[in-house]
């Protein structure tokens, strides 16, 4: 059996959820299908729950009307016949009621959630009612009966696994299985979700747990990038990358994929494929275990990050210092992405000033603290880029006037890390394209 998830973009439109429905028919093996909300649809009901957390309830309604609105042209256009238009307006009545109901409903995080995921609720259900429309046999499974996460909202990888493997055997003539991404249970029973973009991590969740063949990944673009086209002309779609390569550049800014969602393929060795729905046909990438090639694969930018120097010419050589910098983060649980030491100063960076001010205030008997706010850390990512000499001349060689904050070198054998300020972005990523792959 195989995976596929499409994203928002490929869902989003009533003529591209129809070609979801033929990419999906059109295959040698079983699919499990997993769905995100149509486009756009997470951002309108984050403002919703935004509003009704104010307590602007009119405002709310507004919205509710909006996207409800969206979703009637969206199943007028979709569905044909009126049997499945009457199913599709009973699903609107159910979900949008839900949101009404809400509205007179006093506003707590745990409902918050419940309204993020009526996007993927909608959309699957949507799929479905259309699949029938074509007289395509598949099943519903409801993501909510089978994927969980526990205490620390870290998924239970093993229960997901028993629940998919048992529900499977009960429909093994079903050659075509639909669920949703992004919406899970948390361990006091309530809706949850996997964080933004999440879909991904359910996509890559469920393709370890049922040993899939292949998870597929069918976004709006012909899979991961040698650098970011949003910002770079010239870019390229890259053949193949290993798993860490993989997971590094979805982590330091790669938006096509979830930084979460390698570790479950990796496990279980399942290759992760990155696809476009608006060119099938396009080879992609491929995600395994083989180490690919020594040489940089790609550079990514991962922007709002913030670096704090706490300097102390006092302290700094003593042991234990580091232990006592790393504790503050710890207690405040805000990961460190990137450090760099020398003898007087250590310097961390994060990329959340959620708890920045109590972070800074139990620093501070530690030394002077610096915090330089809109930085941007841009990564270089391929196999052995840190143990061959010349990529870092290369490197040296390519930028030119731009300020470096910091560098992490030889971490990991496969990334050298710079962070700049955020004005330098574009220029740095520029230059390294020119200076590293021969773009202009
Ligand atoms: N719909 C969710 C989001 O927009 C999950 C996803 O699309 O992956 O974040
Ligand atoms: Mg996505």
């Amino acid at each position: 059996m195989k995976v596929m998830k499409f994203g928002g973009t490929s869902v989003g439109r009533p003529d591209r959820m129809q070609q979801v429905a033929d990419l999906v028919t059109n295959q040698q093996e079983p699919v499990l299908v997993v769905l995100s909300a149509l486009s756009g649809t997470t951002n309108a009901l984050v403002e919703i729950g935004e509003q009704l957390s104010k307590g602007n309830k009119v405002e709310a309604a507004t919205l509710i009307d909006k996207l409800e609105q969206h979703y009637q042209s969206f199943v007028k256009e979709l569905l044909q016949a009126e049997n499945s238009r009457k199913e599709a307006a009973g699903i609107l009545e159910e979900h949008f009621g839900f949101l009404r109901i809400i509205l007179k409903i006093s506003f707590s995080e745990s409902i918050s959630k419940d309204i993020l995921a009526q996007g993927e609720l909608l959309s699957t259900k949507l799929f479905c009612v259309f699949l029938s429309e074509k007289k395509i046999d598949h099943v519903f499974l409801p993501a909510l009966d089978f994927m969980s996460i526990d205490a620390n909202d870290e998924p239970e990888l093993t229960k997901i696994s028993t629940r998919l493997t048992e529900w499977i055997k009960k429909n093994d003539t079903k050659k075509l299985l639909v669920t949703q991404g992004y919406i899970c249970r948390n361990h006091r029973g309530e809706v949850d979700n996997l964080k933004r973009g999440g879909s991904d991590y359910t996509a890559s969740l469920v393709a370890a747990a049922i040993r899939a063949s292949v998870c597929e990944i069918w976004t709006d673009i012909d899979g991961m990038h040698n650098n970011d086209p949003r910002v770079v002309e010239k870019t390229f779609p890259i053949e193949q990358l290993s798993f860490d390569e993989a997971a590094e550049l979805a982590y330091f800014g790669a938006k096509i994929l979830h930084p979460a969602s390698i570790w479950p393929a990796q496990q279980y060795q399942v290759p992760v494929r990155l696809l476009n729905t608006m060119d099938p046909v396009a080879k992609g990438t491929l995600i395994t275990a083989q180490p690919s090639a020594a040489g940089v694969k790609a550079v990514a930018a991962k922007d709002n990050i913030i670096a704090i120097r706490i300097k102390s010419s006092r302290m700094l050589l003593a042991y234990g210092f580091l232990r006592k910098i790393f504790e503050v983060f710890e207690k405040y649980r805000t990961p460190i992405d990137m450090i760099t030491t020398s003898e007087v100063a250590v310097s961390v960076t994060i990329d959340s000033d959620l708890q920045l001010p109590y972070i800074i205030q139990e620093l501070e008997p530690f030394g002077t603290i610096e915090v330089d706010k809109n930085q941007t850390i841009v990564s270089l990512v391929g196999h052995e880029i840190a143990t061959t000499p010349s990529i870092l001349s290369k490197l040296a060689e390519s930028v030119n006037e731009i300020p470096i904050r910091m560098v992490s070198y030889g971490g990991s054998p496969h990334n050298i890390t710079l962070l700049v300020p955020a004005t330098h972005k574009t220029a740095l990523l520029r230059q390294l394209n020119t200076g590293i792959f021969g773009l202009s």
